[in-house]
């Protein structure tokens, strides 16, 4: 089979030819549909600091998929050959303390589908049942691939209600135009998106953004005060990782609110403004990955009601083989793009 590969340690992915891997005891043998590619695989593909110290290749890349049962493995039940599915990237190991504790999806012993094992960036891929998403039949390949990173926008969105509330998303990325999706389709009062590229400011007013303001702009704090009656937002959904952003967040939260914690700092040291979170007496949440499997029911049921419509941020379907040119395509300057599909 073709298969997209970190065959060294080095910057770039190779194509590469090899066998169709075998589906272990408790594993499903997945033909690939469609899959994403992730900000953690460009991460891969730069080589950058985290993955050098992550990543032993050789190894094939990518976790975001929707592709068709076609082998199921001795021990699995409730999985059959045909059956549609997506993954969730989180592999859990089943017996830490987290794992019994209803958290699998932070577990101790977490292994990252695509990051520790071999990924979906394949005409055939290996998922464990544990981590395996039966689709409706009636779901596009495209819409079942990005459902991975749509889950972490359900969960940070929807980790507390949001209906009728002020909401201040950062992030323009395909996180940021998501969790817009998700807050309008939960009935949020305004949502308030703070962008940076033009591209994908078109993009966030078909998500349901009812206000945009561009992230340069000297006069963010006081618009979103104005626009909140002076209280500030009740949530804000941070995902950006952008010190600046994380501090313009913590400044227009009213006391009391919601700061939910999803973009992850370049630099794991950043400053905050810790006081002014406490006197507000807020609330923060930090959210890694998708709740097993929550956030999967939650993520369906928004997307079966017509409400949650995630087609507008996938912007580019490239062939496997075109791999380099979809990288560059995310990488652009201008951006230009939002979600990009591979297409084995
Ligand atoms: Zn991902
Ligand atoms: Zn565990």
């Amino acid at each position: 089979m073709k298969a997209l590969a970190k065959m060294k340690p080095a910057p770039g992915l190779e194509l590469i030819e090899t066998d169709i891997p075998q589906p272990g005891p408790n594993d499903l043998l997945v033909k690939v549909q469609a899959a994403a590619i992730c900000g953690t695989d460009a991460h891969i593909y730069a080589w950058d600091a985290w993955s050098q110290s992550r990543i032993k290749p050789p190894l094939i890349v990518g976790h975001e998929l929707g592709g068709e049962v076609v082998a199921v493995g001795k021990m699995v039940g409730g999985f059959k050959k045909g059956d549609f599915i997506s993954a969730e990237s989180h592999i859990p190991c089943g017996y830490c303390y987290q794992c019994r504790n209803d958290q699998q999806h932070i577990c101790g012993n977490l292994k990252i589908l695509g990051v520790d094992t071999p990924g979906c960036f394949a005409e055939y891929a290996v998922i464990p049942v544990v981590c395996a998403w039966k689709n409706d039949k009636s779901m596009s390949p495209e819409i079942a691939a990005v459902q991975e990173p749509l889950g972490n926008a359900v969960y940070t969105t929807l980790c507390e209600d949001v209906s009728g509330l002020n909401v201040v998303v950062f992030g323009c990325g395909p996180a940021g135009l998501f969790a817009t999706g998700v807050a309008n389709a939960a009935g949020a009062g305004q949502i308030i998106h703070v962008v940076k590229h033009e591209f994908r400011s078109a993009i966030s007013k078909k998500m349901g953004s009812t206000k945009l303001i561009k992230y340069d702009d000297p006069k963010l704090v006081d618009k979103i005060k104005e626009a909140t009656n002076g209280v500030g937002a009740d949530v804000i959904l941070e995902m950006t990782g952008n010190p600046g952003a994380i501090n313009q967040g913590i400044e227009v939260l009213r006391k009391g609110g919601r700061f939910t914690a999803f973009g992850l700092t370049a630099d794991t040291e950043i400053k905050i403004n810790l006081n002014a979170l406490v006197f507000k007496g807020c609330r923060i949440i930090c959210i890694n990955g998708r709740q097993m499997f929550r956030t999967w029911y939650q993520m369906a049921g928004l997307l079966n009601s017509g409400r949650l419509n995630p087609a507008p941020v996938i912007t580019h379907k490239f062939k496997l083989e075109e791999f380099q040119k979809a990288f560059e395509t995310m990488k652009a300057k201008d951006r230009k793009s939002a979600k990009i599909l591979l297409i084995p």
